[in-house]
Order: structure tokens, then sequence, then C-alpha cells
């Protein structure tokens, strides 16, 4: 049997958002493209963000460097060379796409130690990068139409040998969807004080809680280390 750990990318795996990172690259040059109050999805405002960085002068070398140079949290690192050596299986589930969190995690050494990335799909042409949706979905209302983490997630799981322990740290609004689908015996770490930490705190003050899963919040992943390797974590 075995066990899958399930992460978010930002603010989760590192501890900045990336997409923030190129928003704010591009401020240094010119004004991002404004976020309208109408817009539902979020690829379609960063495919705005792309072409404006490429029209800008940002470069393909600037936009890497910006991610590559992205902070890890801290014990990121050890806890998924760890979950690797021991057989886990580690999917990426993320909002922000395929060049970014391809790009970080080979350039901090841990692509080896990750089994899939699933996210939007981003593409290089002619210097500017292009980004498509991982889904059009429609079934989950919660959840925006480019990505139901719960979808995704049931996916990875249904190609995949029958895993006897499933565990997922996130830290925003669309991890919340996926940690109310988590059978008991499994384990959500919300990031403390972020927002899926205060949806989590809500559901389960309520008559009704929609979370079942085991709930471990964490200000690093020292924490999950400590839940899920208690024989490896020193203090
Ligand atoms: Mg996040
Ligand atoms: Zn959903």
């Amino acid at each position: 049997m075995v066990s899958l750990a399930v992460f978010d990318f930002d603010r989760t795996i590192v501890d900045d958002d990336s997409d923030a990172t190129i928003i704010n690259k591009l401020r240094e040059k010119q004004p991002p493209p404004e976020w309208e109050t109408s817009n539902h999805d979020w690829t379609p405002y960063m495919s705005d963000v792309f072409e404006h960085a490429y029209s800008a002068g940002l470069s393909q070398d600037d936009i890497l460097s910006a991610i590559a140079s992205m902070r890890e949290n801290p014990g990121v690192s050890e806890l998924v060379r760890t979950l690797a050596a021991s057989g886990w299986d580690v999917l990426l589930l993320t909002d922000a796409n395929s060049v970014f969190v391809d790009h970080w995690l080979k350039s901090h050494g841990l692509q080896e130690a990750v089994t899939q990335v699933m996210t939007n799909r981003a593409f290089w042409q002619s210097g500017r990068l292009y980004i498509e949706p991982l889904m059009r979905q429609t079934a989950c209302s919660r959840c925006p139409r480019n990505l139901c983490k719960s979808i995704a997630l049931a996916q990875f799981i249904a190609q995949r040998p029958q895993y006897d322990r499933v565990v997922y740290a996130g830290d925003g609004r669309n991890d919340f969807c996926p940690a109310t689908n988590l059978p008991p015996h499994a384990i959500v770490f919300p990031r403390r004080g972020y927002p899926l930490d205060e949806l989590v705190k809500k559901t389960l003050a309520s008559p009704t809680p929609l979370v079942q899963a085991k709930v471990v919040p964490w200000d690093d992943f020292y924490t999950i280390m400590k839940e899920l390797f208690p024989e490896k974590s020193i203090s």
C-alpha cells in the first residue's frame, strides 16, 4: 500500500505567491493590467499579465529567475525528500502554471521527489508565456471553472493504486473544496491564519461540519514532518 501527500504550491510549498511575484516584477517596468471585478477566472487575467510582461520587455530569463528566487517554507525540502525516500507519492495540485512550478522544482532540486504536478499548462512561444486552463469544469459550483481541486484529485487517484492514507496541505480558499472530500482517516494541514484555516475552523464550529479529516494547522513544514514521521523529528 502506498500513501499520498498532496500539496498546494503558492503560499504552501513556497512562502510567497508566484503570480504576485511576476505581477510585482512587471510593476517595476509598467503598471500591470487591472483586475476587473466582473472577471471570474484567474487564468485569463494571468494571460493578460503575461502579454503585458512581454510588451514591457520582461524577458523569459527575468520571469524564470524571479520564480527561482522564491523561498520555500521552512522544512519543505526535508519533508518532500523524506516522503519520496519513504515511498510516498507526492502530488502538487495548484492554480499556478506548469512553467513556474516545474522551473521552481528544478531550481530547488525537488523535481525527482515529486510524482506529479497538476496545474494550468503554460508554454513559451517567441518569448511570451501562454497559459491554458487545467480543466473547464461546471460540476462544482464552489470552484472556478479552470480548477476544482476535488475533481483533479479524484482524477489523479483514479489512475493510481489504492492509497492507504492521504494527507493534504494548503493555505487558500480553493483548498477547502478538497479538504471537505477527504475521508476521516486523512489529515488536512491548513496554514495557520490563512483562508483555508479560517474556513476549516468555521465549519468545525458549525453543527454539521463539512470536514471529517483530522486537522493539524502548520506554521512551517516541520509541524507536518512531526505528524507524519514522529521518529525522524528531533524536538
Ligand atoms: Mg496557495
Ligand atoms: Zn470544487
